[in-house]
Order: structure tokens, then sequence, then C-alpha cells
């Protein structure tokens, strides 16, 4: 019930909401009306997109968190005759965060830039659906210590972590081990769209092919992550925060297809793995109705007409940003987020077509080599350690411009 007191449907708060997995939150949610009421939304600059939203699905509250465009968003919402009430900057996403009519939160912000909002939803001890894998980079161990003192349930959203919680043992929580029974966690990986390339096929590469993967339709930078493998990298660290592991009892398997999600080893000698399509409305749903299941309107799995599902050991001469991510937690300290820092800056300039795919990981490489090696205390020093990392990143950006290749 909400603190009015008259609606029971569940409120449901989306941060991130003009990107891919927003966009499929909002889908999901659509599809039942009568289970949850959408209560907020939020999107950086676009404000067009934002207040589409709004005319279609009324939530109570938007932020555009970009302050520079408020104006400009402002005159929009009042010529409109929406009752939704916009909210402008980045301190707004906490208070729709944290808002009590909305007890389930989904955190789809891209990037660093995530962090806050996220964390501000798990203090709350909101219902927490996470797509921001780069939280758990940034700060796993804060993060998940202020999951654990609020009680909040939290909830991944990333395909390959979601598998993996659907085959942990009944009753599992995220932040626990997941006990004996278990040997390791198999993560899956599609491999992107270089996979088998060379790494001098590699270093010729576009920004238009990385943002082409094979089986997703995601962001941009998601997209180049994956191409990359720094995605898997990411999500390695990302499970180790989550299920309370080391990297050591955790396999990639790169597994082209996309059909497995991902898989757990039971020491029994079983391995349970969770298939699908790839279709992020799959876990959303799962995460939004957890425990229960509700129609996501994914297509079926159609086994007659699947020609065969592969596996493979990930090629880490060639993508080397895996063993990077994999080095950067076990040196812990403030490694991790050097890694995720460098490999944004890296990424946007990998975009506008400044640097060679092949720079990635080896600025992401220099960058880690700076650190500092003691554990971050506060979510202050790992953002101050996030900007540190931005300017040396970008510092050595020039020595990698294609021009000096
Ligand atoms: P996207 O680029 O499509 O959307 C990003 C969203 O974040 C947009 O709504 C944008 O307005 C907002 N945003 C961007 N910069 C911001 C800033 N500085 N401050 C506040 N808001 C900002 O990204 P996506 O593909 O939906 O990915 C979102 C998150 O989910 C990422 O962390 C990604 O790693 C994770 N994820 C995505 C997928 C996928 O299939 N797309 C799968 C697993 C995990
Ligand atoms: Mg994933």
């Amino acid at each position: 019930m909400t603190s009015a007191g008259v609606d029971s449907k569940e409120g449901v708060c989306v941060l991130g909401a003009t990107g891919s997995i927003g966009q499929n939150t909002l889908d999901v949610v659509a599809r039942h009306p009568g289970r949850y009421n959408l209560h907020s939304v939020s999107a950086h600059t676009d404000w067009k997109q934002l207040l589409e939203i709004c005319r279609h699905h009324k939530p109570k509250y938007a932020v555009l968190s970009d302050e520079r465009l408020a104006s400009e968003a402002e005159s929009a919402f009042k010529a409109s005759s929406l009752t939704t009430t916009l909210l402008t900057g980045s301190n707004a996403l906490n208070f729709i965060a944290e808002h009590e009519d909305s007890p389930i939160v989904m955190a789809a912000i891209v990037g660093a830039a995530g962090l806050n909002s996220a964390l501000a939803a798990a203090k709350a001890g909101k219902k927490l659906l996470l797509a921001n894998k780069e939280s758990l980079v940034l700060s796993g161990r804060l993060f998940m210590q202020a999951v654990a003192e609020s009680g909040a349930r939290l909830l991944p959203i990333d395909s390959e972590h979601n598998a993996i919680f659907q085959c942990l043992p009944e009753g599992y929580s995220c932040g626990q081990k997941p006990g004996t029974s278990v040997s390791k966690l198999l993560l899956t990986a599609s491999g992107g769209p270089f996979r088998g390339f060379s790494k001098q096929r590699l270093s010729v590469v576009t920004p238009n092919e990385a943002c082409t993967h094979p089986n997703w339709s995601m962001g941009k930078k998601i997209s180049v992550d994956s191409a990359s493998l720094m995605n898997k990298g990411l999500e390695l660290i990302e499970a180790c925060w989550l299920f309370s592991l080391q990297p050591s009892d955790i396999d990639v398997v790169v597994h082209p297809q996309s059909i497995v999600h991902s898989m757990v080893r039971y020491k029994d000698g079983s391995v349970l793995a969770q298939m699908g399509q790839p279709d992020m409305r799959t876990p959303i749903a799962y995460g939004l109705a957890w425990p229960e299941r509700i129609d996501a309107g994914v297509k079926e799995l159609d086994f007659y007409d699947m020609a065969s599902l592969d596996f493979a050991r990930p090629d880490n001469e060639a993508f080397p940003c895996l063993e990077l991510a994999r080095t950067a937690f076990v040196e812990g300290g403030f490694a991790p987020a050097y890694l995720n820092a460098a490999n944004e800056v890296a990424v946007e300039a990998f975009l506008k077509g400044n640097i060679r795919f092949t720079a990635i990981p080896d600025i992401i490489a220099r960058c880690i080599a700076d650190a500092p090696s003691r554990e971050p205390e506060t979510i202050a020093q790992v953002l101050e350690a996030d900007s540190e990392a931005r300017q040396i990143a970008k510092a050595s950006l020039p020595r990698f411009y294609k021009t000096n290749c």
C-alpha cells in the first residue's frame, strides 16, 4: 500500500527509462497494469523522449538529470497537460530512488553515473533490480554492505547473473555465499561481433561494427564492452560481489548463440542452466515479479528450430580486457574503480573515432597501474578515485590517437 493508502499496485521507479533496459522495463510494466504502477522515471538529456514516456505511462514524477537542459524541458512539460511533476538535476534521482511510494527500483543508468541513485535505493531498503553493473565494479564492498544493512532485496538483472540467481539453491539471497553444494559458476559470453578475430583484424574495426551485436540489442557503451570482452570482465567482478565469491570460483564460457544465459555447477556432477531468448524482458520480468513469474512478452524458445549450442574458451590474447578485470578484482583497492573509469574514457574515445579498438585495453592497463592499493572506505573516496582515474586515462589518450598509431 502507498502512503496515500489507496492503491494496492506496486509502485515502480525506472532510473534510465530512455535507455535499452529502461524501455524494456516500461514494456513489461505496461503488460501488467493491474499489478504495477509506474511511479517515476528518469532520463539524462533526452527530454523529448521523457515527455513521450510521460504521455504514454503517466508517472507521478519524471527526472531530467542534466540540469543544463532544465528550462527547455520545464517549458515543454508546462505546455503539456500532463499531471507528471518534472524535477531536474542529479539530486532528484535520489529523491525518486528513495521515494516511499515506489518499493521497486530499476537501476538502469549506464556507467558510474548510476552509482549514487542505485545506492540510494539500496540504503532505502528497496526491491532493487540492478542492471547498472558499474555500481558493483566501483564499490562492490560498500554497496553490498548497504544492501545487508538496510535489508534491501537485491535482484540481478544482467542476464548472466539473473540466470545464475535462478539456478542457485532455493532460498538463496544475493550477498550470501552459495553454500557447499555449489562448485563453480559458469558465466557465458557471446564473444561479441568480433569473436575469432586476430589482434591485427581488431585494430581496424569501426564503432558501427562494434555496436552491431549478433544477438542482443543494447546501448552503445555496453555494445562496445561486449565486443572487447570488457563486459564479461565487469560481469566477472559483478558476480564476485553478488555471489560473494572469488574469480577462481567462476569460469567464463564462450557460447555464441546466447541461449544458455549462464550455469551453476554442483558438487554431485549436475550443471543447472537457465535458457531463453536473448531478450532482456525475461530477467526484467523475473526481477519485477520475484519470486513469482509473469508474462514478459518474450517469444518461446523453439528447440526444433535450434541448430546447435556451442561452447568454447575465451581468447584472452586477442581480447585482454577480461584478464585485466580479473587482475583488478584480485588486486583490490581502487583498481576496479580505475579499470571502470579508464574503460569509460577509452570507449568514448573509440566511439568518437579517435582511437583504435585495440587501444582500449592498453589505456586501461596503464591507468590501473596507478590505482591506490588501500581499500575504499567511503563512496566519496570511490567517486574521487573515479574522477582521478578519468583524468589519468584522458591524459594518456593523445598517445593513442589514430594519427599517432
Ligand atoms: P543505454 O545507453 O541504452 O541507456 C542509459 C540510460 O542512462 C538512459 O536512460 C540515459 O538517459 C541514462 N544516463 C546516461 N548518462 C547518464 C548520466 N550521466 N546521469 C544520469 N542518467 C544517465 O544503456 P543500457 O544498455 O540500457 O544499459 C544500462 C545499464 O544496464 C548499464 O549499466 C549496462 O551495463 C546494464 N546492462 C544493459 C544490458 C542491455 O541489454 N542493454 C544488459 C545487461 C546490463
Ligand atoms: Mg550481461
